[in-house]
């Protein structure tokens, strides 16, 4: 089908030209009809599935035909972190281009004019606010924001903001908002907290699951047997001769992010770190440095794993194996998205074993084993079974979610307009 199709307002079909959006991606196809008809939705969906025009184009589209009050927040959008909120905010510009809808990005971290900008947002009632669950709640503690104009309610990435720590936040939140109001829930994941939190906050949802993707054939897969401190080594070897156009390192730990950027950046190669301590100005620049190609190569922790938008990342290195599946597949999918080719490499020390073996059950398949450049040394077996029963933790316990398939294509940066400013 393509986005004809839709009862789309012509204003909003526009905006979606200049984003060259032709076809609906699947998620899109199923959560607009249902989000159009006004029924609360629980959408089961990842990162670069085109999830966020899934509810963006339906949400504009019920703005523009529906009475609202333009001095008030009509429709919140809860991300759980800047990263995201930022490439929401940056779709919610584009698609709402030709359309008198006004929105502001509520996250915390930046200057006090950003400050200024979101109270204001907030206070003069922003068509819709895209914000972060802690920053919200910094407004809403200093001054009284009227919500009695919300009548919609958008989560995404719900179960990560339920990792994080935000189900208070959320439901404090939450409480504030009238309750005639329609409720938009995206999960990668429907573990049995999000489906509570559904109960509580959804109101006879309908639920969208989107069938089973593996990663695309696009992206080469392999992987280092080693011992830990051969990493290191391995990533000598990896950089010796030159550096692959935009790389990606991650690892678990902030720390070791630290380390290892340091250890690169000490032998001359252009690399940063990005974690969650960084201030988002420095995260900011940090993410622009790697998009313009000034740093080759980011090491980061799973900040970066899921959410982030750069075409043409060509290897991406995990430094040990991810203690989930799910994230195994977040951080590989960032390399050959928009139809490129791309190598993901797992660096696999024998803690690593048990869960990478876990990783190689869920894809069906045998991961190909580089072997050690002899500088490295000798390589250790590859025996996860007996890994696991040495390690103390047992076997690995991993998300068996798939992740849904991946219909890309490039938004129109060209056409990327100004922002809006809120209604005065
Ligand atoms: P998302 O899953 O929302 O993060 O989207 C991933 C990328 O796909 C973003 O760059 C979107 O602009 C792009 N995208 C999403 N849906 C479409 C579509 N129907 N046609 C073209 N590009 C799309």
């Amino acid at each position: 089908m393509t986005f004809e199709e839709f009862p789309f307002n012509e204003a909003l079909k526009e905006g979606l030209q200049a984003m060259n959006f032709e076809k609906p991606t699947p998620v899109q196809e199923q959560t607009i009809p249902v989000i159009l008809a006004k029924r609360d939705v629980i959408s089961c969906a990842q990162t670069g599935t085109g999830k966020t025009a899934a509810f963006l184009l339906p949400l504009l589209n019920n703005l523009m035909t529906d009475n609202h009050d333009k001095k008030k927040v009509n429709a919140i959008i809860m991300s759980p972190t800047r990263e995201l909120a930022q490439q929401i905010d940056q779709q919610m510009e584009g698609f709402s281009y030709f359309l008198p809808i006004s929105s502001v990005a509520v996250y915390g971290g930046n200057d006090s004019q950003a400050w200024d900008v979101q109270r204001n947002g907030l206070t003069r009632g922003a068509d819709v606010v895209i914000a972060t669950p802690g920053r919200m709640l910094s407004h809403i503690n200093l001054q009284n924001i009227d919500f009695s104009g919300v009548k919609y309610l958008i989560l995404d990435e719900a179960d990560r903001m339920l990792d994080m720590g935000f189900f208070d936040d959320i439901m404090r939140i939450v409480k504030l908002l009238p309750a005639d109001r329609q409720t938009i829930m995206f999960s990668a994941t429907m573990p049995h907290k999000i489906r509570e939190l559904a109960k509580t906050i959804l109101n006879n949802p309908v639920e969208i699951k989107i069938a089973i993707a593996r990663p695309p054939d696009s992206i080469m897969q392999a992987a280092y047997i080693c011992t830990e401190s051969q990493k290191l080594l391995i990533l000598k070897h990896l950089f010796s001769v030159n550096v692959p156009n935009k790389v990606i390192i991650f690892a678990g730990k902030k720390q070791r992010v630290r380390e290892l950027a340091l250890i690169l950046k000490r032998k001359g190669l252009p690399a940063e770190a990005m974690h969650s301590d960084l201030e988002q100005r420095d995260r900011d620049h940090v993410m622009h440095e790697f998009r313009n190609g000034r740093i080759n190569i980011l090491v980061a922790t799973d900040i970066v794993a899921r959410g982030i938008d750069i075409d043409d990342i060509t290897l991406i290195i995990n430094y040990e194996a991810p203690r989930d599946v799910e994230d195994y597949v977040h951080r590989i999918g960032r390399t050959a998205r928009a139809e490129a080719k791309g190598m993901a490499i797992t660096l696999v020390s024998e803690a690593d074993q048990p869960r990478f073996k876990n990783i190689e059950d869920f894809l069906e398949k045998t991961i190909y084993k580089i072997p050690l450049p002899p500088e490295v040394g000798l390589m250790p077996a590859y025996n996860p079974k007996a890994a696991s029963e040495n390690s103390p933790r047992g076997k690995f316990k991993g998300r068996t979610q798939n992740h849904a398939s991946k219909q890309r294509g490039k938004q129109g940066g060209k056409h990327r307009p100004p922002r809006q400013k809120p209604n005065n």
